[in-house]
């Protein structure tokens, strides 16, 4: 078998070329682009690649940016004090906190005081609530949820992988009605980070998979990968999980980002895994480009909210 590579970059040109004509919109009716506001402390290298990705898909999309330095040193009250400051600021559509950050700072108080209408990465406690109280898609559509953007990067590959016409529409309804047909897979997600692991596995779940959440700690993690039909990993070791591990046509979806000899891979061996899978989302190219183009889709979507509201 050679495994169907799900091919991220296309994807998310796609689902970036969508938002043109709503980024058009809100721009026109109230005269300011939807502007994204991130919150940089300290000098990370990763962190500062990453976010260079965001601001130039931004720009690219017609998305205004702002980048608020805060030195390595500072302190949590003035961390506190600039979001309440953008949280205010009415022409700032969206609110990213650049992690990791510097030692003395806590995350969690620091993702509390993000508001929920600004919240574009959906991590704060609140955002948190928001996603785990639904048990399905429709419910999560009900209260606006905002997916964060990794985990909803890993659903609309997954939604891929369901179908041979790569030119699908990928609306919600047709994303949902391809996921439909994962109702009772068994769904392995390997890390439970908050970012990444915790929420994949929540939303598999809110399709119907049956899912198992493991971990550092897990017993015999082959075993578990060896009956799934769908495997996710968010471990960050590269190679980790090799094609002998897998059941014979499953979907392999990699989040994983490491790396090799200077090239950038992915926790799932490539070259063996798709001898087995059915479907595999190869690193790079696979969840990474997704992740960024359902950033800037949740920007969009908070800047439509704010205007509606008369926010903005
Ligand atoms: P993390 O917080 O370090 O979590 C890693 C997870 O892997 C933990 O839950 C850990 O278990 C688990 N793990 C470690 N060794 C394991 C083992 N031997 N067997 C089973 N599980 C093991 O990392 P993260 O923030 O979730 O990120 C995971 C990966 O995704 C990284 O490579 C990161 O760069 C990448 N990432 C990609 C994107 C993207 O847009 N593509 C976005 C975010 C992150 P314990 O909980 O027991 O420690």
């Amino acid at each position: 078998m050679s495994a169907t590579l799900l091919d991220g970059d296309s994807l998310a040109k796609r689902l970036i070329n969508q938002l043109a004509p709503r980024i058009a919109a809100v721009t026109g009716e109230r005269g300011a682009a939807p502007l994204l506001s991130i919150i940089s402390i300290g000098d990370d290298g990763a962190s500062a690649l990453y976010m260079r990705k965001k601001l130039d898909a931004c720009r690219e999309a017609g998305i205004e940016t702002s980048v608020q330095v805060l030195p390595a040193s500072a302190t949590e009250s003035e961390v506190h004090k600039l979001i309440a400051e953008l949280a205010q600021e009415s022409g700032v559509d969206a609110i990213i906190v650049d992690a990791p950050l510097p030692k003395q700072l806590s995350l969690p108080r620091i993702l509390e005081k993000v508001p929920v209408a600004k919240d574009v990465e959906a991590v704060s406690p609140r955002s948190f609530g928001r996603l785990f109280e639904a048990k399905s898609l429709a419910q999560l559509e009900a209260v606006d949820a905002l997916l964060p953007p990794t985990p909803h990067a890993v659903l609309q590959l997954l939604a891929a992988s369901q179908t041979t016409d790569r030119q699908a529409p990928i609306d919600a309804a047709s994303t949902a009605k391809l996921l439909a047909k994962c109702d009772g897979m068994d769904a392995v997600v390997v890390g439970r980070s908050s970012i990444v692991g915790r929420p994949v596995a929540h939303l598999l779940s809110c399709v119907n998979a049956t899912v198992t959440l493991c971990h550092s700690r897990t017993r015999d993690l082959r075993t578990h990968l060896k009956r799934a039909d769908i495997v996710v990993s968010a471990v960050g070791k590269t190679k980790f999980i090799k094609g002998a591990d897998l059941k014979p046509g499953c979907i392999a979806l990699d989040a994983g980002i490491g790396y090799e000899g200077g090239k950038v891979v992915g926790d799932i061996e490539l070259d063996s895994a798709k001898d087995v899978a059915s479907a595999i989302s190869p690193v790079p190219g696979g969840v990474g480009p997704v992740t960024v183009a359902m950033l800037l889709a949740n920007i969009v979507a908070t800047a439509e909210r704010r205007m509606r509201s008369g926010d903005a």
